[in-house]
């Protein structure tokens, strides 16, 4: 058994893994605001999110793992765009009709990375969570750390400050902290640190929902912090194991969830191991619409590169470093990819069975040592070249290095072949989950899959490069 060690922020510094239930996890990633298109730095907390969650099934089996990942189709952003682009409408349908649009994007994008997709999705604007909203915010004001004010809800911060430790994950001055003094966005800095929304009252021509609190008629709706704290404690209840997200969200976003979990759930700590990928820089800048370098997978597309060559970079770089993206950075990790796909290749020739006693224990454990030291994939990506240059036959190269793939996520069972380009997401998503079924030898699993590939007009066949699926 090897050990899995993970850098918490909460005690930054890196920690042995020891979940809540034996040999069992549950982690939440805080899930897009759905605006906009997902940019690659977006999409690095996705593909940080998804390693982990493969390499804890790794350690722990495909069914032990419980991942939930929200969608944020409520906030300030998402309700200023879709009153731009669907003003006509009532503004939830607006609202509504908007967000589904770059959702679909969205999912689009994971597949395109082999980024599985979670056990449970929550939506924000989901009237079953926005009643778990609304319980925590009665909770948290019934524990006397809310008050009203001009018909919203506010978190009183000082009031924390003198029985919690406020500033757990980002360092607070918090003799800066003014009493009474508010803030109503749902993004904010360091420098105001203040009472923070936990419900705003209803504008003119915005989305809103009835909320009574303490008597009082409030309609409107949830600030964005209360929504992760609420879709995290329906699904997994408090405390649980791993929260991640990007090193932007520590604070305000992080910070405010745990002090409203803390009072609302009265739970001393709700989360035991947070995680945070860092920024990407594109040549050497931050990523920003008026720098002219807000990339999304449509631009690799048009410069005609694989989104995998995408994977392959951010697994080039720990997910605690600042990565700096470039063009050419990307296009030699199209190559490399490619050079990987033939290495694959070139063990096939003999064209044999695929069997798991092939697999080599003494590079697996090599491999399973570098992904379980805080997802060291540089290190994992060596191992795997090191057992391209051994010499084992080809047959154990083969199965082990498929293996590894069930974290890499490369692709490298059938790079080309796997599944038809023209496959939609959701097909090549029940093709990937059919994909790990299958590494489980979990049969009965495997078999629901293909029935439901069927059913959506899609034949998928097993070939001994792997699964391969087309047309009905
Ligand atoms: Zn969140």
């Amino acid at each position: 058994m090897v050990k899995l060690f993970l850098y918490n922020t909460l005690r930054r510094k890196k920690e042995e893994f020891r979940p809540i239930k034996k040999a069992r996890a549950g982690l939440y990633t805080c899930g897009p605001t759905v605006y906009n298109f997902a940019h690659l730095g977006n999409l690095r907390s996705y593909v940080f999110a998804d390693l982990l969650t493969r390499i804890l099934r790794y350690n722990l089996g495909l069914t032990n793992v419980k991942w939930v990942m929200n969608i944020t189709d409520v906030d300030d952003k998402t309700i200023r765009n879709a009153k731009m682009k669907y003003p006509d409408l009532e503004p939830r349908a607006s609202l509504k009709k908007f967000t589904a649009e770059f959702e679909k994007y969205f999912w689009q994008d994971l597949a395109a990375l082999n980024i599985s997709k979670p056990d449970y999705v929550t939506h924000a604007a989901d009237e079953k969570y926005i009643n778990k909203m609304k319980n925590l915010i009665k909770n948290i004001f019934t524990s006397g750390y809310a008050y009203v004010k001009d018909g919203s809800v506010y978190f009183d911060v000082i009031k924390y400050g003198q029985k919690y430790k406020y500033g757990q994950l980002a360092e607070v001055d918090v003799s800066k902290l003014k009493p009474g003094v508010r803030v109503d966005a749902d993004e904010y800095g360091k420098d105001n640190a203040q009472d923070f929304v936990l419900w705003k009252g209803r504008k003119e021509n915005e989305p809103s929902w009835d909320f009574e609190l303490n008597g009082q008629k409030l309609p409107g709706r949830p600030g964005w912090h209360i929504e992760c704290s609420a879709m995290a404690e329906a699904e997994l209840g408090t405390p649980f194991d791993i929260h991640t997200g990007g090193v932007d969200l520590k604070f305000p976003h992080h910070e405010n969830e745990i002090h409203q979990s803390v009072v609302g759930y009265k739970v001393k700590k709700p989360v035991n191991y947070w995680l945070h990928n860092e920024h990407l820089l594109v040549d050497g800048q931050r990523m920003g619409k008026r720098f002219n370098n807000f990339y999304t997978l449509k631009d690799l597309a048009a410069r005609g590169i694989n989104p995998l060559a995408y994977r392959f970079l951010c697994l080039q770089t720990g997910y605690g470093k600042v990565m700096n993206f470039t063009w050419e950075a990307l296009k030699a990790a199209d190559e490399g990819l490619k050079h990987l796909y033939n290495q694959v290749k070139e063990l096939r020739i003999t064209n044999h069975e695929l069997r798991i006693k092939d697999i080599n224990v003494n590079f697996k454990k090599k491999f399973l040592e570098a992904v379980n030291d805080d997802l060291n994939m540089p290190r994992a990506l060596a191992a795997a070249q090191e057992l391209f240059k051994s010499d084992l036959a080809s047959q154990e190269k083969l199965a082990t290095v498929l293996d590894f793939d069930k974290v890499l996520g490369l692709n490298l069972a059938s790079p080309e072949s796997g599944c038809d380009k023209e496959a939609p997401a959701e097909i090549k998503e029940l093709v990937n989950q059919r994909e790990r079924a299958r590494q489980e030898k979990n049969w009965p699993e495997s078999d629901r899959l293909r029935a439901e590939i069927k059913k959506s007009g899609w034949n998928v066949e097993d070939t001994s490069e792997g699964q391969r699926v087309s047309k009905k």
